[in-house]
């Protein structure tokens, strides 16, 4: 199996505090990474370095085997890969179909004021596409600020799969989601993986969600890696259980 993903040796300091603080890991191609770990442990931090919003203070990424360290994160989008925020980003004056394509046209780094104008037929394509799969088919038209928590998260989620067919990188998508949409999010995210072959990393507090959605997980504590495995290794792992699944 191919990395998709490299990540190595990673620092990122803010002044004293080192909010990552080494570490490695890579992502197969197809493959749905969890990352857990407390609050505060650096998780959203290894996000940023990642896809170039933040710059490491040390450290390494790899994308297919190519260095992108410090890549900007549009150029990342050009290459496939892009991410969720754990703050909804959606536009809530914008229809769903709207707010979809405007995430294709980041994607493909054109302006903003293209939504417009001409519209591009094989994002419009690419939309319903999305649509379908996240089974947002009764709000196409609906402005995204009317839409339930969950549905937004919803939209979040397909809005980034838009601008990152290859690679998409999820911070907390299951947050303040509640438990119906959260199954429906797990499905959907499923549905994508196994039939266009999309690679995930996903980091969460929720743990039911990552140890039922991940094939493998990743622990973080205080910025380093405390344990990795599938998700019934890293139940299993004491230090896991003494620093985080314990409390
Ligand atoms: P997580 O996403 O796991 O909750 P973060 O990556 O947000 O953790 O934060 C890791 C640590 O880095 C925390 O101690 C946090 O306060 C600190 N931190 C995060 N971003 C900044 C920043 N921009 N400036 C200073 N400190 C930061
Ligand atoms: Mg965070």
């Amino acid at each position: 199996m191919s990395s998709v993903l490299e990540v190595h040796d990673l620092h990122k300091a803010f002044g004293g505090i080192k909010a990552v603080n080494g570490v490695s890991f890579s992502v197969n191609e197809g493959e749905i990474l969890g990352i857990i770990g407390p609050n505060g442990c650096g998780k959203s931090t290894l996000f940023n370095c990642i896809l170039g919003q933040l710059e490491p203070t040390q450290g390494a990424v790899k994308l297919d085997g190519r260095d992108v360290t410090n890549m900007r994160p549009s150029a990342l989008n050009r290459l496939g890969v892009s991410r969720t925020f754990q703050l909804l980003q959606v536009f809530p004056e914008l229809s769903v179909r709207e707010n979809l394509i405007l995430a294709g046209q980041e994607h493909q780094g054109s302006m903003l004021g293209r939504l417009f104008g001409a519209r591009d037929a094989g994002l419009s394509e690419k939309a319903e596409q999305m649509i379908g799969f996240f089974k947002l088919g009764h709000l196409t038209d609906a402005k995204a600020g009317g839409l339930s928590y969950g549905q937004q998260k919803l939209l979040d989620a397909a809005m980034a799969f838009m601008a990152g067919p290859r690679l998409v990188l999820l911070d907390e998508p299951a947050g303040g989601v509640n438990l119906t949409m959260l199954g429906d999010l797990k499905e959907r995210l499923r549905a994508i993986n196994a039939e266009q072959g999309a690679t995930f990393v996903v980091i969460e507090h929720n743990m039911d969600f990552v140890m039922s959605l991940c094939t493998r997980v990743i622990v973080l504590a205080e910025g380093r890696m405390l344990a990795e495995g599938t998700p019934a290794e890293v139940r299993a792992n004491p230090a896991v259980i003494e620093a985080y699944l314990g409390h």
